[in-house]
């Protein structure tokens, strides 16, 4: 990767770029559509990267080149705004803006040419990794001295409030945070972690990539978020509650009387059932149960499907055809609508699976799913040239 980069930084700015940075993209293990809910996820970084090249410049102006887009962008550190004009680099531009916002001096300007193998718009979080990419490249290059945490905070407040997806946190925690063969027990009420050793025994996760794009600004992301707003707003009365992860599972029934609308009701079904899920999931490999942990990934995927609705034709089939060739347990992951899925499947048979699932889908849509083993992995990732 570094030297394509390092070439085409040079032909563009015929001078050499001083540091090249990684991001990896991530997983979630289990708690989907918790974390602006305030609940609780268990995502993982895997080794998938976005990297880029970067120089310093004499001027103020932000140059943006990326090998997996067509146009570059530029814009003047003193005028940046969301505009449509600079179409994907309104999410790096989004870190300068903020850094700004909170009063941060910005010197001068960077070239940054950015590469990825990661699925984009595809449910690993490319977006997460180029924001949390460029919060680390601004923090090293501007002298910010930032802890992972602050960088994914950066990074979040820059997807929410400059790009206007009211998303949670996962993203950027599961990224900033990644550490080699461990996954990250997540608490979104307070953004407290814990890592976690997730043993599958003599089972694998497969990530399945269905290849079907989405815009999450224009998808029912945001809608999703006001009906849980919605059902706080509804709840808060009758319980001593903030948000819908304070609720138990034994307080479902109450809260079905209370709501009334049936779709509202389903929302916050998922979502408490959802933190269970976490709860359990964590124990159960605590107990070296996989059979439990792949059955936890079934019921997450059918709440996700039948109560929450986000799963959609092509991830519902390719549940429906992973379990059939061999997975244990399967489920969407990350915020759905089209995207990707995770499945337990016995190392020996991955080969298999992968060419029959692929075969498959196919077959029904005519597309070529992307299917590869998990390899979960250090998160962001500097070195000087
Ligand atoms: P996801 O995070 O699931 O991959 P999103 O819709 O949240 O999907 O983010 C995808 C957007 O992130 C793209 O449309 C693009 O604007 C930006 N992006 C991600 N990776 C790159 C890249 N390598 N080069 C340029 N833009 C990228
Ligand atoms: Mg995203």
């Amino acid at each position: 990767m570094a030297s394509r980069l390092i070439y085409t930084y040079q032909n563009t700015f015929h001078n050499r770029p001083e540091k090249i940075f990684m991001a990896p993209c991530r997983i979630n293990l289990i708690g989907e559509h918790t974390d602006y809910n305030y609940g609780l996820a268990l995502p993982a970084a895997i080794s998938k990267y976005i990297a880029a090249a970067v120089g310093k410049r004499n001027d103020r102006k932000i140059h943006l080149k990326s090998l997996n887009k067509r146009y570059d962008v530029e814009v003047d550190l003193d005028s940046i705004s969301n505009s449509i004009e600079n179409g994907w680099g309104n999410y790096p531009l989004g870190i300068f803006w903020v850094l700004q916002k909170r009063g941060h001096k910005l010197p001068f300007g960077l070239n940054i040419v950015y590469q990825s193998n990661v699925p984009i718009a595809s449910g690993l979080s490319s977006s997460a990794a180029l924001l949390n990419l460029t919060a680390f490249i601004a923090s090293t290059m501007y002298d910010i001295p930032l802890k992972p945490e602050e960088i994914a905070l950066l990074a979040h407040q820059s997807e929410t409030e400059f790009n206007g997806l009211q998303c949670g946190v996962m993203d950027e925690f599961a990224i900033a945070l990644g550490k080699k063969d461990k996954c990250i027990l997540l608490d979104c009420k307070d953004n407290s972690f814990e890592y976690k050793d997730i043993d599958f025994k003599d089972y694998s996760l497969a990530v399945i990539v269905s290849n079907v794009r989405r815009n999450l600004v224009v998808s029912p992301y945001n809608t999703r978020v006001e009906e849980c707003k919605k059902a706080v707003e509804l709840l808060k009365p009758h319980f001593n509650i903030q948000s819908l992860s304070d609720l138990k599972v034994s307080d479902l029934e109450k809260c079905k009387e209370i709501i009334g609308d049936d779709v509202i009701y389903r929302r916050v079904r998922h979502i408490v059932s959802e933190n269970q899920r976490v709860r359990d999931f964590v124990e159960s490999s605590k107990n070296g149960d996989v059979n439990k942990m792949a059955d936890i990934l079934n019921k997450s995927h059918e709440s996700l499907r039948d109560d929450y609705e986000v799963t959609g034709e092509y991830l519902d089939y390719i549940h429906e055809i992973s379990l059939k060739y061999g997975a244990l347990g399967e489920r969407m992951t990350g915020a759905g609508f089209g995207g990707s899925s995770i499945a337990l499947i016995k190392k020996s048979e991955f080969e298999t699976f992968k060419e029959k699932v692929s075969r498959d889908y196919d077959h029904k849509f005519g597309i070529d799913p992307l299917i590869f083993l998990a390899d979960i992995c250090d998160g962001l990732i500097v070195k000087n040239l």
